[in-house]
């Protein structure tokens, strides 16, 4: 069991006064664990920049507080936390070299210049830049610069790297490549690192663990995985990835089996896991590819009736949509376009759409 690192204890965070009054953080809790890489991932406005400001001390919580290894932080500036910062912007020294950028903030911690040369030249070999150290960042390209401010961040070894949207600024191929930069970083130094993102696919790639925010509370917080495939709430899984939402009402069968009834549309048998154990009118999370298609005639507790309204040949899958009844919203369905075949069904085409047991999730709210 990983120890705890930094603690969110009921943090609230509000900007303004009277009636301009922002809440940016409502009440969040959360516990980021040592040597992980943990992504505060949502939409723009919802309070993942407020909240990292506040474990990086640039920012008072109005309520609630910040722990660092079960220490209170409030009364600690920025500069006395064990915590470091990678802005978007680079924030480098334009008139100081490489290898300077990142011994300015060694030797202001009272580090002699000998050693505090001896570990920029560790950490240029750390982000391959080995090479650059008397060069100015002028003389970089962006994703270079990007480097070199992970390494002077990284330099004084912090016990939390916090990183605001680093990646933002650069081009999608590059992007990529420092995705896998950053997680080897990570992985490398051992240290926590506290990431902020809106994009859904980044923070798939990289984390270890996701909590995804709206409008200033925490709504689920788990592995990647968990997050796509067991999303808790409707907007969990409506920002990550694409899904269905279909209502309907639970009800235990004699057998001990849980079963969604969907108005006009009939009855599927679902996993006891993918229950919240709720009874009554719920709404599920069904994956586009969690679905298939059959004939008509296929039929079981697994499968619901529906027409096909159209469908798209996108390459690797073929899209469908699927017209189950008066009433109820269209169905996403992908089918993979193995071996050439680019799925079997028509437009207007009576199916059954199969509903594996454990692909349809009961959402919180
Ligand atoms: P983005 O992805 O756009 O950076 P975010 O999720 O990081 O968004 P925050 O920057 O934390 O969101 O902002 C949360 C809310 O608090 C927003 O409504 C924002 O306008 C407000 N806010 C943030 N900082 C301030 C401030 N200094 N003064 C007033 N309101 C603020």
């Amino acid at each position: 069991m990983s120890e705890v690192v930094v603690s969110a204890r009921s943090v609230s965070k509000s900007f303004g006064n009277g009636a301009g009054v922002v809440k940016a953080l409502d009440d969040v809790s959360v516990d980021i664990l040592q040597n992980e890489f943990f992504t505060m991932l949502g939409p723009s406005g919802c309070g993942k920049t407020t909240l990292l400001r506040l474990i990086g001390g640039f920012e008072q919580a109005t309520a609630g507080e910040i722990l660092l290894e079960g220490e209170a932080l409030q009364d600690l500036p920025p500069y006395k936390r064990p915590i470091n910062t990678v802005f978007q912007s680079y924030a480098l020294f334009p008139h100081l070299t490489v290898r300077q950028n990142i011994t300015f903030g060694l030797e202001m911690k009272g580090i002699d210049r000998k050693k505090a040369n001896a570990r920029a030249d560790e950490m240029l070999e750390l982000v391959q830049l080995a090479q650059y150290g008397d060069r100015v960042p002028s003389q970089l390209s962006g994703g270079q610069q990007q480097r070199i401010a992970l390494a002077r961040a990284l330099a004084p070894a912090p016990k939390v790297l916090l990183l605001d949207e680093p990646l933002s600024a650069l081009d999608l191929k590059l992007r990529k490549e420092m995705q896998v930069e950053l997680k080897r970083l990570q992985t490398e130094t051992g240290i926590t690192f506290v990431f902020v993102t809106h994009d859904q696919e980044e923070a798939l790639a990289m984390s270890d663990r996701i909590a995804v925010m709206q409008a200033g509370h925490i709504l689920q917080i788990g592995a990647p995985e968990e997050i796509y495939e067991r999303p808790t709430h409707r907007f969990v899984a409506d920002f990550i990835g694409e899904s269905n939402f279909l209502s309907g009402e639970i009800f235990s069968s004699a057998d001990g089996a849980w079963s969604l009834r969907v108005e006009g549309v009939g009855e599927v048998v679902l996993a006891q896991e993918s229950s919240t154990g709720k009874l009554g009118k719920v709404t599920v999370s069904i994956r586009p590819e969690r679905l298939s298609l059959g004939h008509e005639s296929e039929q079981g507790t697994d499968r619901l009736k529906g027409v096909v309204a159209n469908k798209v040949y996108i390459g690797t899958d073929t899209a469908y949509r699927i017209h189950l009844g008066d009433g109820q919203p269209l169905l996403s369905v992908r089918v993979q376009n193995a071996n050439g075949v680019t799925g079997h069904f028509s437009e207007g085409e009576s199916v059954s759409v199969c509903i594996p047991s454990d692909a349809a999730r009961v959402l919180v709210d």
